[in-house]
């Protein structure tokens, strides 16, 4: 028997051939004609293939007849040419085997719509819906186009620790990784003796591999990680997880024009391969979720991205006369609605804001020869706001000592990464990209809980 997904046997070169279909009930019709029409989905495209059930079947009234939303079936059958609308093929069925009942009493995932709050609730059963059906595939789709992009280009893929010691850059709280029995904490003095923990010292979930990732770029030219990210910030906001996945590329001899024309043509390959690979999630996400989903996306592909430095951006805000809930003024950072002001109503374009006040940046910024300012950039897109954050590195060893000290960081802690400008160091640039935000922007979704499998967030780490 000929095994097919769902999707060859749309397709109507497949008209004639016998097949084995396998996947879970949408649907089912009774027709006055003594035989019924099922939906079924297997998840290989967004489309559902009807299947006639024949009466003659010998198990069409003691099963075929009982079908609900949810139950799993094999069909075998021919593919015919369909006649109903919105589709090109059906399957003539030979048999049906039903494999699991789902009792509809029980079963949530009836026809009617449940809003996106209900969903979290079972998420073992909302891959099963249209909408997180598209997700995936759509999260699929930009994660092999983001590892396409950069094998391409010659860049090497990094696996960075997930444990780490370094609490990294202050990009962000940490959680603690202890074995330790939290009930009896081993103390020296009046403070935790961590030299008893496993790792000898305190250890933490990463926030970010860019350290690792600058010894690799110092040695190799162009890498790149894609791995888990973890942030114990106890916010609440539809744009921020506790564990979300991260694309971090760091390249060698790159200044921070590289790293923007790089992060350009980077989003846009990913946002085209979405808009050519996934017409028809990309279709529904436009139909369901977001009405601009597609142009939105489409303009983003057939656009210059804005490029504007920081203190600019200040003066286009000022110019503007509009009024914010938090006014900014030159040295504090840009607010959610200062970054969508820039990106959807002054420039309607992605814009990327560069030369940060350092007082706001991270200790390894490249600083600028006006000392007021550092090398950095983040690509803010409607909607989403920032979505990518980056900066060219600081390379030289003095520098980067007197900003350590600047932020009250303890070079003992990182004395490998001063190493790296002690032994042949090299200018060099990176940036982080959010895979939720990414796929938040592409699908519209409000919800950043919504784009990711199984969201982790404050309060909330079922399944
Ligand atoms: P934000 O200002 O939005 O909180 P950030 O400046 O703390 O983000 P970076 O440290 O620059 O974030 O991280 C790089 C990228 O990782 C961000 O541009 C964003 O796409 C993504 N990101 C950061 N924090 C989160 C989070 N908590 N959940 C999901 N994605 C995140
Ligand atoms: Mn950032």
């Amino acid at each position: 028997m000929d095994i097919a997904s769902v999707a060859e046997v749309r397709r109507p070169e497949c008209i004639g051939r016998h097949v084995c279909i396998r996947g879970w009930i949408r649907s089912r019709r009774d027709s006055k004609g003594g035989f019924s029409f099922l939906e079924v989905n297997d998840g290989s495209c967004f489309g559902n293939i009807q299947v006639i059930a024949d009466g003659q079947l010998p198990n069409y009234e003691s099963e075929v007849k009982q079908l609900t939303a949810g139950c799993s079936v094999s069909v075998e059958g021919t593919v015919k040419e369909s006649g109903g609308k919105g589709q090109a093929t059906e399957i003539a069925a030979t048999a049906i085997v039903v494999h699991g009942w789902a009792d509809p009493e029980g079963y949530p995932l009836q026809k009617k719509q449940h809003s996106f709050e209900k969903l979290r609730e079972w998420a073992h059963l909302r891959p099963r819906t249209n909408t997180f059906g598209a997700m995936a595939r759509v999260r699929n789709c930009i994660t092999r186009s983001i590892h396409q992009f950069f094998q391409e280009q010659g860049f090497l893929y990094v696996h960075t620790p997930i444990i780490t010691a370094s609490d990294c850059e202050g990009a962000g709280a940490m959680f603690k990784v202890t074995t330790f029995d939290l009930d009896r904490i081993p103390k020296q003095a009046d403070s935790v003796d961590y030299s008893q923990d496993f790792f000898d010292r305190p250890a933490y979930l990463t926030v970010s591999g860019q350290l690792n990732a600058e010894i690799f770029a110092c040695a190799l030219g162009k890498v790149y990680t894609f791995g888990p990210t973890f942030r114990a910030e106890n916010s609440n906001t539809s744009r921020h997880l506790s564990e979300f996945w991260m694309i971090e590329p760091e390249m060698a001899f790159f200044d921070l024009n590289d790293n923007m024309d790089l992060a350009e043509s980077f989003l846009k390959r990913i946002f085209r391969d979405a808009l050519t690979q996934c017409p028809d999630d990309m279709q529904f996400f436009q139909e369901r979720i977001d009405d601009t989903a597609i142009s939105t996306l489409q303009k983003v592909v057939d656009s210059d991205f804005v490029r504007i430095s920081y203190t600019e951006a200040l003066e286009v805000m000022d110019r503007s006369r509009r009024t914010f809930e938090f006014p900014i003024t030159w040295g504090s950072d840009l607010q959610s609605e200062h970054e969508r002001f820039l990106t959807e109503e002054e420039f309607k374009a992605p814009v990327i804001v560069y030369d940060y006040p350092r007082s706001i940046k991270p200790f390894y910024m490249r600083v600028n020869d006006d000392e007021r300012t550092v090398r950095a950039m983040d690509v803010l897109v409607p909607k989403v706001g920032e979505i990518i954050g980056g900066s060219q590195r600081e390379e030289r060893l003095e520098v980067l000592e007197t900003r350590m000290a600047e932020q009250h960081l303890d070079p003992k802690g990182y004395w490998w990464y001063l190493d790296l400008r002690r032994f042949g160091t090299v200018p060099h640039s990176g940036f982080g990209l959010g895979l939720e935000r990414v796929v938040q922007f592409v699908s519209g979704m409000a919800n950043i809980r919504d784009v990711i499998p199984f969201p982790r967030a404050p309060g909330l780490a079922e399944f």
